[in-house]
This record gives structure tokens, C-alpha cells and sequence, in this order.
């Protein structure tokens, strides 16, 4: 497996459990290289319908199946808001996605206390989850090693070396030797920390220029994300994303303009240019790339697919190209 970003390790362990010797490298010193790291971790396969093909979603859903047999997953669901002087913002998106609950004042106060009275309408997805992406991919690793899967950071070898029957091509942007066309969508996130909130599920705020979602995470540690950009030139927060990120939590809720900034942070959502994912066989070697915004949603699925392609050499239900 090379690559140990979600994908590689979902896809290895998928491997493991399927029967197969399995091993894990990857150039990076440690798990923060990969855009996972600076990713929000939701489960969103319905709200993702918005902005994604019928394809994604139906991954999407696939996976939610799968998660709960390699993650800790939060399954409660997910609550999107618009500003009260823009209701129609959630009729659209209502429009656009399907498996919702259209919430009153009284709903959404009981959902998640700590909004009463701040929204009147909103939409609820009870289908959805969200995890911790540094927790799922240290877990990850733990997991695979405790299966006895050597899992190498620092690696410094070539792919050509490797003695497996079958690679399995997890490396993100690193596979652009491979890919044409493939890009990075910068993402700038932030993490803050408050005592005064208390959220139990992603919250998704929709704004026409500056949409924004604030998930949860342990001891009142919120992630608030995300630009979508593109541009896959450097890594930097930029002083105005970091104040359209910090401005519109505080519309989520006011108690955020008082939360302790942790980090802010950028990562490359690794994309084809229709933004669809990808399986391609080349050789002994079957790439799996293209996760874009959606790589913790779509990697149990497409795990699946590119194990049960190595197994049968028989497609799974993500379409495989032969080059
Ligand atoms: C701000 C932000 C928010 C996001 N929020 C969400 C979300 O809420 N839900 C969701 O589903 N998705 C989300 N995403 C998208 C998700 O993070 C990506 O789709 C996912 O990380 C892609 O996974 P990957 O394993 O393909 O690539 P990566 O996570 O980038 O991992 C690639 C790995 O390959 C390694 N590598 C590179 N080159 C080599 C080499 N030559 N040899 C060996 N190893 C190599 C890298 O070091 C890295 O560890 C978000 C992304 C961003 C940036």
C-alpha cells in the first residue's frame, strides 16, 4: 500500500481483513502530510448530494454501512441552518438533497440546546455521521500494526522495489506522476476551543459567498471549516479566509467570537477534474485517487471496491479503468 492518508489506511485494513498480507508505506515523516489531517470529518453522503454526483452519494451511503466496523463514528445525524434574512437558501437546499426532516424552533432547541432560539427553520440529516480525523487515522494505524500490518513512515524507496504481487496506488496529490490531471483544492480550516458551547453533531451554516460548517470534536474542541479553492500553490491561511472562517462561526452562534483560536490550517483535497473519484488498474498497480472533499465519506467504499478488484479481478461497483 503506498500512501497512508484515509484512503491507504481504510483501503489496508479492508485488505487485512479480507486475508491478505498487507504492507503500508509512506513518504511523510508522520500522519500529518495527508489532507485528512486538516480535514473536518463528517459523514455527510445526503448533504453531499448538494455539490456531487448520484454516484458519490450512492458511495457515500455505502460507506456509512461500513464505518462503524473500523472507526469510533458519531451517528447523530447533521443540522443545517441558514441566516433567518435568507430562508430561502434552505428551501434550495432542501430541493437539492433528499432523506431530510424539515425542523421548527422548538426541534432544533431540543436537537442541540445551545441554539435555541437562534434559528427557526432547519434541515435535518439523521442518516449522517462525523468523526475525528486525527483520532480515525492514529486508530487506523493502531489497528493495522495490532494485525500485524508493518505500517513505515519516512519511507524512502521506490514502488518499482516493492516485492508485493499487488499495489494498491493511496498517495493523494503524490500520485500526479501518474494521474494527469489531477489537482489540489486548497481547504483553510480553523480549530477553536470553547466551554460555552456544546454541539453533538456538524452544523452546517449556508450563505451564498461563505458556507461554513463547525463540527464537534472532545473537550470543547470545534473545527470550523472550509474554503474551497482553486489553487494547490502553498498552504497558507490567508488573513482573509481566516476572517471569513472566525466571522461566520460567530454567526452560527456568538458564544464563538469568545473561543481560544488552536490552529488555523490548510490541506489539499486531492481531485480529477470532473471531481469524481477514480480506480485504475495500471499494471500490478490499481490507483485509487480523487476523494476530493469527500475522502473520509467515500473510503470504506471504495476500499471495498478496489479489494474485491484485486481478489476477482472483477469491477466493483466504482467503475475500474484498465490503462
Ligand atoms: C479543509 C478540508 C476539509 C475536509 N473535510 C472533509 C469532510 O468533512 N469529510 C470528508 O469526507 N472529506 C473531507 N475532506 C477531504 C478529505 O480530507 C480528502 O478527500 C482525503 O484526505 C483524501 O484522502 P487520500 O488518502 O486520498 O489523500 P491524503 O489524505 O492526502 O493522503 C495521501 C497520503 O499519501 C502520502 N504520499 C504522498 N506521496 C507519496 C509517495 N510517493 N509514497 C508514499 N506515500 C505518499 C502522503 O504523505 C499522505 O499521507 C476535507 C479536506 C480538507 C482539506
Amino acid at each position: 500500500m503506498l500512501g497512508a492518508g484515509v484512503m491507504g489506511l481504510v483501503a489496508a485494513l479492508t485488505a487485512r481483513r479480507a486475508g491478505l498480507r498487507v504492507a503500508v508505506f509512506d513518504r511523510a515523516a508522520d500522519l500529518s502530510a495527508g489532507a485528512g489531517w486538516r480535514s473536518g470529518g463528517m459523514l455527510a453522503p445526503e448533504c453531499e448530494a448538494e455539490v456531487s454526483s448520484p454516484a458519490v452519494v450512492a458511495l457515500g451511503r455505502r460507506s456509512m454501512a461500513l464505518w462503524p466496523a473500523l472507526a469510533d463514528v458519531a451517528l447523530n445525524g447533521t443540522l443545517v441552518v441558514a441566516p433567518p434574512r435568507d430562508p430561502s437558501a434552505l428551501a434550495r437546499f432542501a430541493r437539492m438533497t433528499t432523506s431530510h426532516a424539515s425542523l421548527g424552533a422548538d426541534a432544533v432547541a431540543a436537537l442541540e440546546p445551545a441554539l435555541a432560539g437562534r434559528y427557526g427553520r432547519a434541515l435535518f440529516y439523521a442518516g449522517e455521521g462525523h468523526l475525528d480525523p486525527r483520532e480515525t487515522l492514529t486508530g487506523l494505524v493502531g489497528r493495522l500494526r495490532d494485525a500485524g500490518v508493518p505500517v513505515t513512515f519516512g519511507w524512502t524507496g521506490e514502488e518499482a522495489e516493492l516485492a508485493a504481487a499487488a499495489v494498491i496506488d493511496a498517495r493523494g496529490l503524490g500520485a500526479r506522476d501518474r494521474l494527469p490531471g489531477l489537482r489540489g483544492v486548497k481547504g483553510e480550516m480553523a480549530l477553536v476551543l470553547s466551554r460555552e458551547i456544546a454541539l453533538e453533531r456538524p452544523v452546517r451554516l449556508l450563505h451564498h459567498r461563505h458556507p461554513l460548517y463547525v463540527v464537534p470534536r472532545r473537550d470543547g474542541v470545534f473545527m470550523i471549516g472550509a474554503t474551497t479553492i482553486e489553487s494547490d500553490e502553498g498552504l497558507a491561511v490567508t488573513v482573509r479566509s481566516a476572517g471569513e472562517l472566525l466571522t461566520q462561526a460567530y454567526a452560527v452562534h456568538p458564544a464563538f467570537a469568545e473561543a481560544e483560536v488552536l490552529e488555523f490550517n490548510a490541506g489539499l483535497r486531492p481531485a480529477m477534474p470532473d471531481n469524481e473519484p477514480v480506480i485504475r488498474r495500471v499494471g500490478r498497480t490499481i490507483v485509487v485517487n480523487g476523494l476530493y472533499r469527500h475522502g473520509w465519506l467515500l473510503a470504506p467504499a471504495l476500499a471495498a471496491d478496489v479489494v474485491g478488484y484485486m481478489l476477482t479481478n472483477e469491477e466493483g461497483k466504482t467503475p475500474c479503468v484498465s490503462v
